[in-house]
């Protein structure tokens, strides 16, 4: 019985796509299964678990979790399972977009195709959500059972609450309460949080058991944000403020603290001179030294979201270039009509500034390089999908940039697969992702090349399986299709 649903489903799956009814927005998710036994037979295997490529390897999953894995001339394949071939091709796991945003606009028509498509298209098979957008936040939660159900695609989804943004936050302890009795999995706090409320939040944090990663804020700086015990920071790039001389006492708004650290920054960095000529190294090689023993003893890992720079220098300097790039026709119009005529929010931010803009994606650089080299565990994260950083396309990018920076691919590639569950464990007590192990969640990419010697082979994928349910590249294509 069970063999002939399976038989009907591949069927429905199969008229589906030839109808052309499976593009996006017009899917039916319920094709996709994750019933029953898959065998991926004579893979080269990398599970991350070490820094090796085991050959002609069979990997069984049962449902949504790996069950067996061994020689292909061992492992035994029960009688109904589907079979993929992967001769010739690499399995590893699915790679987590660490700090990203989803929006309830994404319901609504105002992406060309589901965003939550483009990161399975990619092989990111789990998103961590760094603060929902839209009316009632409770939509990244409800999307998270509808892909466990089946009745959605899209990645695994762990998501923060309401973001802790500005000060005087009122009733921070209350905030934090209603972002944990809601479900969400961490919280979230922002740049303009006052040393007082910032305190409130992380007591009550605390006191719920509930994981606590954001922002440093200026008026707290990161010796104040470890002796408050946050347990992650959103981004490598929060690290160039303690490069900046400034007063935290300062009571000030959103604008002026631009302003004021804008001003300092200027003031005290030889721009002019550029980052190599400047010696900013050498001036701030103590502080770089202390930054790493704080976190070395806080034990706090970072999000790259490395690429953010790299498509703000793209907007500054190659937009044409950018423009022409075939991911960005995913990008919503409105959001591209303000790129071309000059009124993006990184495009204004920079205007008159753009070289300062440059000399801080040097220092971002510098800051990952000596964090990786120092050992300071890294989060794989892009910050897609705003401000024209593309989901899924995304995390292919930010890992070459991790590469450009030191990283070996191997090294690149466990940011965002062991270092992405040893915090979710963190955060929500299973972390059952990563490696490609008996017991796993079966989230795996099927790679047409190499990983571990060109990170670029993971853009080339043969499909991609998320919780068990297998897509195929035709499939895949098929669901991102934009006519
Ligand atoms: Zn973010």
């Amino acid at each position: 019985m069970k063999r002939i649903l399976r038989t009907i489903t591949w069927l429905c799956l199969l008229l589906a796509m030839l109808s052309g009814c499976m593009v996006a927005g017009g899917h039916d998710p319920e094709q996709v299964s994750n019933v029953g036994y898959t065998a991926f037979i004579h893979v080269n295997l990398i599970p991350m678990t070490a820094e090796v490529v085991i050959a002609d390897q069979t990997v069984l999953i049962d449902g949504k979790k790996i069950v067996a894995i061994g020689p292909s001339s061992e492992v035994s394949i029960p009688e109904n399972a589907t079979v993929i071939d992967g001769e010739g091709a690499y399995l590893m796991p699915g790679l987590a977009d660490m700090h990203m945003h989803t929006n309830q606009d994404w319901d609504s028509g105002v992406w060309p195709v589901s965003p939550l498509a483009l990161y399975l298209a990619n092989g990111v098979t789990t998103i961590r959500d760094f603060g929902p957008t839209g009316r009632d936040l409770t939509y990244a939660l409800r999307w998270r059972e509808q892909i466990e159900a089946g009745t959605r695609i899209g990645p695994t989804i762990y998501a923060s609450g309401k973001i802790l943004f500005v000060s005087p936050l009122g009733d921070p302890q209350g905030l934090v309460r209603e972002n944990h009795e809601l479900g969400f999995d961490f919280l979230k706090l922002y740049s303009y949080l006052s040393p007082e409320d910032f305190h409130e939040a992380l007591i009550t944090a605390k006191e719920l058991g509930m994981y606590s990663a954001g922002h440093i804020p200026f008026a707290v700086g990161l010796e104040g944000v470890l002796a408050e015990d946050m347990n992650e920071i959103a981004h490598v790039e929060e690290l160039l403020f303690e490069f900046i001389e400034f007063d935290k006492g300062k009571k000030l708004d959103i604008d002026e603290w631009w302003a004021y650290l804008k001003g300092s920054a200027l003031e005290q960095f030889e721009i002019s001179a550029g980052f190599e000529g400047s010696g900013f190294e050498h001036q701030h090689a103590g502080t770089m030294a202390r930054i790493i023993e704080q976190l070395h003893s806080a034990g706090a890992p970072l999000c790259t979201t490395m690429v953010v720079d790299d498509v703000v220098q793209q907007k500054l300097f190659e937009l044409d270039a950018f423009l022409a790039r075939p991911e960005i026709g995913y990008i919503p119009t409105a959001y591209l009509d303000l790129l071309r005529q000059g009124e993006e929010k990184h495009q204004l931010q920079c205007k008159g500034i753009e070289d300062l803009c440059a000399f801080k994606y040097d220092i971002d650089r510098w800051v990952l390089t000596e964090l990786h080299q120092a050992g300071v565990p890294l989060l794989l994260g892009t910050d897609s999908a705003i401000l024209a950083v593309v989901p899924g396309f995304s995390i292919h990018d930010e890992l070459r940039i991790l590469v450009e920076n030191g990283f070996t691919p191997y090294e690149a590639i466990k940011t965002g697969t062991v270092n992405a569950s040893v915090v979710v464990e963190k955060m929500v007590g299973e972390g059952d992702f990563g490696t490609i192990e008996a017991g796993k969640r079966a989230d795996l990419l099927l790679v047409n090349g190499n990983p571990l010697e060109d990170i670029g082979a993971i853009r080339d994928l043969k499909g991609v399986m998320a919780a068990g349910r297998w897509y195929s590249r035709e499939l895949l294509d098929q669901l991102i299709a934009t006519d």
